[in-house]
C-alpha cells in the first residue's frame, strides 16, 4: 500500500513477487528512512494457521514510524495485510517440525527527492519466506563476542526502533565477532560502555542461583516481542524478573562466582537460545557448555504455545486460517 499526505494510505493490493523498479533518487536509498518487522506464521496439527502477537508487531511498527518520521499504519491494517498475504496460498506455511513462514512487513521512503526531509511518498509492503528451525542438529550454547569498539544505539538515537540503519551499524561488529570465532556480538551502552544492551538480533537474560532473572531495561534496545513473552512465562514459573541496567562486570563476576547459573537470549528467529562463552579483547569467561534447565523449559513452553501443543493461556496467538 502507498501513502501520500493528501490521500493517506491507499491503493492496497497483493501482487506477484518480483523486483521493484525504483528511481535512483528514491529517498530510502540515500537516507535510510525505513522500518521493518519480523514475525512468523505457524501451522498447528489440525491444519490451522496462526501468528504470534501480531498486534505487538503492529504497535512496535507504529513506535518505529514515529522515530523515523514515517506515517502511522493503523494496527488493524498491519494485521490485515499480513493475514491477507498468508491467505494467498496457505501451502507456503510449512507443516514440518519447527518450520514456519517468516513474514517481513516493511515501510520505506519511496519519494524520488534528494533533499533531506521526510518523504512525501511512503510504501508499505509485506513479503514472506519459509523458515527452517534456527538450530540444526541440536541446541548448543552460543558463544558471544563483546565489542568494545562499536555501539548500536545511544540516548536519543534509534535503538528502540526497528530500522535498517541499526542493522547497518551492527554489521562490522558482527564481522568482528565471527573473525574471533564467536557466533554473535554483544553490544554495550554508548554512554558509559558498561551496560549490556542486546545481541545483533536478540534480547538477553541472566538467571541467578536464587531464581531471580535480570534483563536489560528498555530505552535504547529493541523491545522484543519474544522478550516480553519470556518475562511473563518466567514470572508465571515463579521467577522474579528485574528489568534494569546490567553491567558487564556483573556478568563476568556472576559467571566466575557461579552466582549466575544460566544466560540466554531470545528473538523471533531462535525463540530462546542458551548462551555459553563470552569473549572480549584480552579475556573470556566460559559460561555453560550445555543448555540450562530453565532456558530449555522456557523455550519449550513458548514453542508449544506457538505450534498449538500447549494452551495459549496468555491469548498470544492470532488465527489466520
Ligand atoms: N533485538 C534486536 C536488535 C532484534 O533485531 C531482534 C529481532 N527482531 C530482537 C531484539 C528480538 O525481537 P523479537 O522478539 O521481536 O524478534
Amino acid at each position: 500500500t502507498e501513502w501520500t499526505p493528501g490521500d493517506g494510505w491507499h491503493d492496497a493490493r497483493i501482487t506477484a513477487y518480483g523486483p521493484l523498479s525504483l528511481d535512483p533518487a528514491t529517498a530510502v536509498l540515500h537516507y535510510a528512512q525505513e522500518i521493518f518487522e519480523g514475525m512468523k506464521a505457524y501451522r498447528h496439527a489440525d491444519g490451522s494457521v496462526w501468528t504470534f502477537r501480531p498486534f505487538e508487531n503492529a504497535e512496535r511498527m507504529v513506535r518505529s514510524s514515529a522515530r523515523l518520521a514515517l506515517p502511522q499504519l493503523p494496527a488493524e491494517d498491519f494485521v490485515h495485510a499480513v493475514d491477507s498475504l498468508v491467505a494467498v496460498d496457505e501451502r507456503w506455511v510449512p507443516s514440518l517440525g519447527e518450520d514456519s513462514l517468516y513474514l517481513r512487513p516493511f515501510m520505506f521512503a519511496s519519494e524520488a527527492f534528494l533533499g533531506v526531509r521526510p518523504s512525501q511518498h511512503v510504501t508499505f509492503m509485506v513479503i514472506a519466506s519459509p523458515a527452517g528451525a534456527y538450530f540444526k542438529g541440536g541446541i548448543k550454547p552460543l558463544s558471544l563476542w563483546l565489542t568494545e569498539e562499536y555501539t548500536r544505539a545511544g540516548r536519543g538515537g534509534m535503538g528502540a526502533a526497528k530500522t535498517g540503519g541499526n542493522y547497518a551499524s551492527s554489521l562490522v561488529a558482527q564481522q568482528e565477532a565471527i573473525a574471533h570465532g564467536c557466533d554473535q556480538v554483544v553490544f554495550l551502552d554508548s554512554a558509559e560502555g558498561r551496560y549490556v544492551e542486546e545481541l545483533g538480533g536478540m534480547n538477553m537474560y541472566f538467571l541467578y542461583a536464587d531464581g531471580r532473572i535480570v534483563t536489560p531495561e528498555t530505552g535504547t534496545i529493541l523491545e522484543g516481542i519474544t522478550r516480553s513473552a519470556i518475562i511473563e512465562l518466567a514470572q508465571k514459573l515463579g521467577h522474579p524478573v528485574e528489568e534494569r541496567k546490567f553491567s558487564i562486570e556483573e556478568w563476568r563476576e556472576g559467571i566466575r562466582s557461579g552466582e549466575i547459573t544460566e544466560v540466554f537470549a531470545c528473538g523471533t528467529a531462535a525463540v530462546v537460545t542458551p548462551v555459553g562463552r563470552l569473549e572480549w579483547d584480552g579475556g573470556s569467561v566460559e559460561g555453560r557448555s550445555e543448555p540450562g534447565e530453565l532456558t530449555m523449559a522456557l523455550r519449550q513452553q513458548l514453542v508449544d504455545i506457538q505450534f498449538g501443543r500447549a494452551d495459549d493461556t496468555f491469548g498470544w496467538m492470532h488465527r489466520v486460517l
